[in-house]
């Protein structure tokens, strides 16, 4: 359906989830695509079953909390395969459930860093690329949790709110430029971050998925091809959205 021929794709989180199911969906695509995650495992076995299938892949160590490591992997994109033409920012962790009133530093910290400021990161310097280019599409993983309030959730709802409000800022300075940058907002989807959860706060989860009109979690690679769609021809005319993808929850 997408024809990403000659272009090159980084995906941020990439090892797991939505970023694995998004690097997959780019590379059977035509695109190179560079993956990267915290762990070194993890992203050579996911890099080497996208080239096993004859598709351009590379696995880079990348902890978006560090600046220069996100600086790092547009380079090594660069290296690589020569520009970069697309970018899905996805890393990012959750937190356990915290009233609002006990909510610690740290641990605001620590989400915001990896959600937010990894965000910020990788988008800064897909930027500088693409600028130099004058082309480009990003993406940006923010969540429901962006649009909405759930209680418990303060800091994520902080760093998701927040993935928008860099979005919306870059889209306006750099639409001009002929760089699109938009975000991403899943509902709940099932992938190990989720899983996790589906058993340790059964009762939260059962909640969150009666309020999911649609009656189900939602596929990683129903992320996967919004982001492609964000990043298409077919979405020329798309910028700066919070683009929902889950099933009707933020719709009610
Ligand atoms: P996941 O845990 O399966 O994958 C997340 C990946 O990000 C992991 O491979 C992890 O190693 C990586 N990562 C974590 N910290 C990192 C760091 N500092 N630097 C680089 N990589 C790092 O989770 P997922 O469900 O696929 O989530 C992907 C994104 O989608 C996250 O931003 C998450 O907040 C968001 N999201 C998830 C859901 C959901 O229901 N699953 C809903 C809305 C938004």
């Amino acid at each position: 359906q997408y024809h990403f021929e000659g272009q090159v794709a980084l995906v941020t989180g990439a090892a797991s989830g939505m970023g694995l199911a998004t690097a997959r969906a780019f590379a059977q695509a035509g695109a190179a695509v560079v993956l990267a995650d915290l762990s070194e495992q993890a992203v050579e076995k996911a890099a080497q079953e996208l080239t096993d299938a004859g598709h351009r892949a590379l696995g880079v160590v990348c902890d978006v909390t560090d600046e220069a490591q996100a600086a790092a992997a547009v380079d090594r994109a660069v290296a690589a395969f020569g520009r970069l033409d697309m970018a899905f920012n996805n890393a990012g962790i959750q937190a356990p459930p915290t009233d609002a009133a006990d909510e610690t530093a740290e641990n605001f910290d620590r989400v915001n860093a990896v959600n937010l400021r990894g965000v910020w990161a990788a988008q800064k310097h897909e930027l500088r690329q693409m600028r130099a280019q004058g082309s480009g599409a990003i993406v940006n993983c923010s969540s429901l949790g962006g649009l909405v309030g759930l209680p418990e959730r303060a800091a994520y709802h902080a760093s998701k709110h927040g993935v928008i409000g860099l979005t919306r800022s870059a889209a306006v300075e750099y639409a001009p430029r002929g760089i699109r940058v938009n975000a991403v907002c899943p509902g709940t989807i099932d992938t190990p971050m989720v899983s996790g959860m589906l058993e340790s706060q059964a009762d939260a989860m059962a909640e969150i998925l009666k309020q999911q009109p649609i009656g189900r979690l939602g596929r990683a690679e129903e992320i996967a091809e919004a982001v492609l769609w964000l990043c298409s021809p077919g979405a020329s005319f798309v910028v700066g959205v919070a683009l929902p993808v889950d099933g009707g929850f933020t719709t009610h």
